[in-house]
């Protein structure tokens, strides 16, 4: 699949290697560039059809200049040993639930099949790679989990000491074996910049193959388009999907699933007061600003480095903009009622972000009652206990995979936040 930048229309590149360039050298996201029709494709699929099976089909499209689907087969299977459930919570509204993987968030879904490319890729090449990662919690976990155990590529994450949760840290520093936690004497800032300086180094870049894993990375945002198709396939009719955001990576894969073919109702872009889409949407400026903290804390973006995807699909016009989606944005003070009532309504528990989510869609079905909503579950209430705790008052139960590590042993290696920390731990371990 031949993509290019967002940023200037010669700088392309070929599936395989833009996931090991990460983010394109103009400072652009790539976006693929091919005109794409699954319409064929996704006729083939039923309520029936597995998640591994559309996975793979999908993939073997994709890529099909750049593997065959022996190799499609091999990437899906080895990255997805879980899937997404789709449950009804209320009238109208059916929750995707994308927290049944291995560290409980839809992060695993895009981290999981880019690992799972860049394995696949490097063995046809025989080469090493080594991912630099900084985290500020999160992120690093999923990424960290999702290259355990990988052939040839070793990772290294950067975290700032005493700055994330208890659980975080073990998430991000008991795995061991190719994954190397460097716990900084800083803040999240200093381990970017850290980061930062060690690919702005050059030499140092091509020596050890540094690669990056973020989460604008295509390999990353494609697989995430599965699970839109997936659960479309489960419903009688056209859905409206509900999709909670923050650097809207999650919900442009399912722009990019209709965009190719599915017959989508259309989209909510629901988010917390960090609202510069939805105010675009309504008025037609975009005007990005710094983030505000919201109890949706993954949510807390200011500047969305996907706009620069969607624009590329709507060329930046508000009208094609609203012919498919719309925005809504929705208080800490609704999330919580919304917690609450819905514990209380129907026993279930959701996370704060599945949370604004689910109250968005509530809102479009007052207003629109004759479609289904699929709203997006990101995170297992479980990862929040803290908000879930104050807002309801119930300790949600740890998820048997995060609860699995409460007991395994932490092994970080302490360092200054000095740029030049990197290369050391380079040349001592590689
Ligand atoms: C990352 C994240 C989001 C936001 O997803 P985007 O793709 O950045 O819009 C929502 N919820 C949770 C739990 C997340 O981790």
């Amino acid at each position: 699949m031949l993509l290019k930048s967002t940023r200037s229309e010669g700088e392309s590149a070929r599936f395989k290697d833009a996931i090991f360039i990460g983010l394109a050298p103009d400072g652009g996201l790539y976006y693929p560039a091919e005109t794409i029709d699954f319409t064929g494709l996704y006729r083939s699929f039923t309520g029936e059809t597995s998640f591994n099976t559309i996975a793979t089909e999908m993939t073997a499209a994709f890529l099909r200049d750049e593997t065959d689907r022996e190799g499609a087969r091999r990437i899906v299977e080895r990255a997805f040993d879980f899937e997404p459930a789709l449950v009804d919570v209320g009238e109208g509204i059916r929750v995707l639930e994308l927290f049944h993987g291995p560290t409980c968030a839809f992060k695993d879904f895009g981290a999981s099949f880019l690992a799972s490319s860049m394995e696949e890729f490097l063995q046809e090449g025989k080469e090493r790679a080594i991912i630099l990662t900084a985290t500020s919690g999160d992120t690093g976990s999923a990424v960290a989990r999702a290259f355990y155990g990988k052939k040839n590529i070793d990772v290294i994450i950067l975290y700032p000491s005493g700055r994330v949760s208890p659980l975080q840290e073990k998430q991000l520093t008991t795995l061991g074996g190719n994954i190397h936690a460097l716990e900084v004497q800083g803040s999240f800032d200093d381990c970017q910049r850290m980061v930062k300086e060690a690919f702005n180094n050059g030499a140092l870049k091509r020596e050890f193959s540094l690669s990056s894993a973020n989460s604008i990375n295509i390999g990353r945002l494609f697989p995430q388009s599965f699970y839109y198709v997936w659960a479309r396939m489960r419903m009688e009719k056209d859905p409206v999907f509900c999709v909670p955001s923050g650097n809207f990576g999650n919900i442009t894969a399912g722009l990019y699933a209709a965009h190719w073919g599915l017959p989508v109702e259309r989209f909510i872009a629901a988010t917390n007061a960090n609202n510069v889409v939805p105010e675009f949407l309504a008025t037609g400026v975009y005007k990005t600003r710094p983030s505000v903290s919201t109890h949706s804390n993954a949510m807390d973006v200011g500047a969305p480095s996907n706009y620069e995807r969607m624009e590329t699909l709507y060329g930046g016009d508000v009208e094609n903009f609203r012919r498919r989606i719309q925005g809504d944005w929705i208080t800490d003070g609704e999330t919580e009622e919304t917690m609450s009532r819905i514990y209380r309504d129907h026993g279930y528990l959701m996370c704060p972000h599945t949370a604004v989510g689910y109250r968005a869609a509530e809102k479009f079905r007052a207003l629109r009652g004759d479609s289904p909503v699929v709203t997006l579950s990101t995170a297992h209430p479980g990862k929040f206990v803290e908000v879930v705790d104050r807002v309801l008052g119930v300790q949600p139960e740890l998820p048997p995979p995060l609860l699995a590590l409460l007991d395994r042993e932490k092994k970080a290696e302490l360092v200054k936040s000095d740029a030049g920390e990197i290369e050391r731990y380079l040349r001592a371990h590689f």
